[in-house]
């Protein structure tokens, strides 16, 4: 008799050869291979032909009219008997199992499941359904090497031989609270259900069981994560107070309430790793200044990570503006690739020695040569553009230092449950007051002409306006030209404004000319490719002129759209499309009936699936087996609130009834790893 924790070379008729084929699907015990579960079911239940639609996959019962022939064509052969159903005569084709024949006699009952012709009243046989099929068939993921047939011939060996002893993961207090199915039954039910209902029943409790095992993973992470090297920051109170009471402007209450999370975690000796997210314009720099002085107050440095160099400097300015006029003397600096090899040596060298208290730059930051006194802090800024590899990057070589990562692009619940499960969250859910929301409108190219006599409207009353060109895909050059042309035909339209051109092959300095330029006013329109997504604050910009609005994903869109509507002017968002498919109008639909920018990334999730986010593997978002983290998330949450649960229960891991959870999660946490 096998166990469920022998390897499942044990099971007769699995030689190194099928094993290794198991192994390819990730099943290497035979507790792996009976919750191997299959992906769907086919419905075997017999149906007649009346009941059936042409082209269904059905199982049709009845008594063998005419015997069958069989028919070859070199290696192919077909197989046909007629079969009175209900009284149609409906005509079988079997292609290619030629040795079906014998099964068939004439006047014998008999099932077939097949692909139903209703024109020609026949049946495209695809299986024989035997008396013991169950209703429900399992279908299972296979592979080239290994068949579903043998896979399912497997679990039907195995299971009978540790049926019944696999011990539950999810602890039976949660399984009583929910009423989810013992992992027997469960196994039972995913692997050979009776009938539909009964399925579902088993589906539920083993989404549940997945959705739970993978969120203690999570909180065990983060456990883990939170005690190495976790430092308590002895914030100097008074001094961080007296510059939060010199902010020029008074913080929302959401801003209140996260720069409280935030100073509460960098005085407690653990490690902080928090995702702050906001939309465009919530406020998140300010945010990001108050919990760099704490550290700074501390005696210890603090950095400040931007996608692009644009972005840094802007950081570096209005920082440094921003402590200066509250009266605060430290030291800022910006580390940047374009800084000549004299000015790079001697910033790295004051850093080493501590006399830089805040240092800003771009993945520059990430050089091995840079090496900070002693950094109590890292903030991330746009953290969704940095991939992974750079944020455990910071994180190397024994530095451990506070993480902030602050993304404008909104995570549905969904993602940040798990693709950022391991991080504890702050929502800034909230604009500053005063802001007026940006009306949005929606207009086809035929109106591109009220779109300019609006923008005509906007200039002649001061406002400055952004025209962003048309995306073309894969081509910087074309997307160069494109907005070359944009700007020279905007030049002749508007004569008495400059037109500024923003575009991706404008050497660094350039960038910053005309930046600092439409800041200034010196130019009124900034015909812009997407460079002006990331970060740009130019408050009398009341206009964003998206062209070809439907090339652009939703949150691009929304980003965009966030460049204007900072200052007190009405702000609007003129797109302009002729989407030519149902996603890009609901695009554009979401766009003018919302400016929450929650709203929309949980529509667009909804509208693409996660794995299309950023790609899957890149999103971190992991791919589940029998659970569906958008269509089941209210269960995703509360398997994740009775994990944070288990671990902040204290001995959880001593008690007789989660001893198979842990040894379950100590097998596999080591697979889990490449998720940091
Ligand atoms: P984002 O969250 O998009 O990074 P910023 O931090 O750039 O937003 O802030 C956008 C603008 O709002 C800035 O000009 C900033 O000075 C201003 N701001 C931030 N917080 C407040 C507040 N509480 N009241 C008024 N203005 C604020
Ligand atoms: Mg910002």
């Amino acid at each position: 008799m096998a166990n469920y924790q022998d390897q499942v070379e044990t099971l007769p008729g699995v030689g190194p050869k099928r094993a290794e084929a198991l192994h390819a699907l990730n099943i290497f015990t035979i507790e792996d291979l009976v919750t191997y579960y299959p992906y769907r079911y086919e419905d075997l239940a017999v149906r007649t032909p009346q009941e059936s639609l042409d082209g269904d996959k059905v199982t049709f019962k009845g008594i063998v009219s005419t015997p069958a022939v069989v028919r070859r064509f070199g290696k192919r052969s077909q197989t046909y008997f007629g079969l009175m159903v209900d009284q149609a005569n409906i005509r079988v084709n079997f292609f290619n199992q030629p040795w079906l024949a014998k099964n068939i006699v004439v006047d014998q009952e008999l099932a077939v499941y097949g692909t139903y012709n209703a024109a020609k009243a026949s049946l495209t046989g695809i299986k024989l359904v035997t008396a013991s099929s169950d209703e429900l068939a399992a279908i299972y993921p296979a592979s080239k090497e290994i068949n579903a047939k043998t896979i399912q011939n497997l679990i039907e060996l195995a299971w009978s031989q540790v049926r019944g002893t696999l011990p539950s993961l999810v602890p039976a207090s949660i399984r009583t609270k929910y009423r989810l199915l013992d992992r027997n039954q469960q196994v039972e039910w995913m692997q050979f259900p009776p009938d539909p209902y009964h399925a579902k029943q088993a589906r539920r409790s083993a989404a549940f069981e997945e959705f739970y095992i993978f969120q203690m993973r999570l909180q065990l992470l983060k456990l883990s994560d939170q005690s190495f090297a976790g430092e308590k920051i002895q914030v100097d109170l008074q001094r961080w107070q007296a510059f939060k009471d010199q902010l020029p402007f008074k913080l929302t209450t959401a801003q209140e309430r996260v720069v409280g999370e935030i100073l509460h975690d960098q005085q407690r000796p653990l490690h902080m790793n928090r995702l702050l997210q906001g939309d465009v314009g919530s406020g998140k720099t300010v945010v990001a200044a108050l919990a760099m002085y704490a550290v700074v107050t501390a005696g210890l440095q603090a950095t400040l990570m931007a996608p692009t160099e644009i972005l840094a400097q802007q950081h570096a300015q209005g920082l440094a503006k921003l402590f200066d006029q509250a009266g605060v003397d430290l030291r800022v600096e910006l580390l940047t690739a374009g800084l000549k090899a004299s000015q790079r040596r001697q910033i790295l060298a004051d850093l080493e020695v501590g006399d830089i208290d805040i240092l800003i730059g771009t993945h520059a930051l990430l050089q091995p040569d840079v090496h900070f006194h002693h950094l109590g802090l890292v903030v991330i800024d746009e953290q969704h553009r940095f991939g992974v590899n750079q944020r455990s990057k910071l994180r190397e070589g024994g530095v451990n230092p506070d993480v902030l990562a602050m993304t404008a692009t909104p995570i549905p619940r969904t993602l940040s449950i798990t693709a950022y499960g391991e991080m504890d969250i702050s929502i800034i859910d909230q604009l500053p007051a005063g802001r007026k929301p940006i009306e949005t409108r929606w207009l086809n190219h035929g109106q591109l002409d009220l779109a300019l006599a609006f923008m005509a409207e906007q200039l002649a009353q001061g406002a400055q306006a952004y025209v962003v060109a048309p995306l073309i895909e894969e081509s910087e050059v074309l997307d160069v030209q494109n907005a070359q042309a944009v700007a020279s035909q905007l030049t002749e339209s508007f004569p008495k404004y400059q037109v500024g051109l923003l575009h991706g092959r404008l050497s660094n300095a350039e960038k910053q000319a005309l930046m600092a330029d439409f800041k200034a006013n010196r130019i009124q329109i900034l015909v812009a490719t997407t460079v002006v997504e990331v970060g740009v604050d130019v408050a009398n910009a009341s206009l964003m002129l998206i062209l070809d609005a439907d090339r652009f994903g939703l949150a691009q869109l929304h980003q965009l759209r966030g460049r204007v509507g900072r200052g007190e002017r009405q702000s609007y968002a003129f797109l302009i499309a002729d989407p030519k498919t149902d996603y890009g109008r609901a695009r554009l639909e979401a766009m003018v009936a919302t400016n929450d920018g929650f709203k929309l990334a949980e529509e667009d999730l909804k509208l693409r699936g996660p794995g299309d986010i950023l790609g899957t593997k890149q999103s971190g978002v992991p791919e589940f087996r029998v659970g569906d983290p958008i269509k089941d998330l209210t269960m995703l949450t509360i398997a994740q609130q009775e994990a944070i649960a288990t671990v902040e229960e204290s001995a959880w891991d001593n008690q007789v009834e989660n001893q198979a959870l842990v040894e379950y999660l100590s097998q596999s946490m080591a697979q889990y790893r490449h998720f940091d």
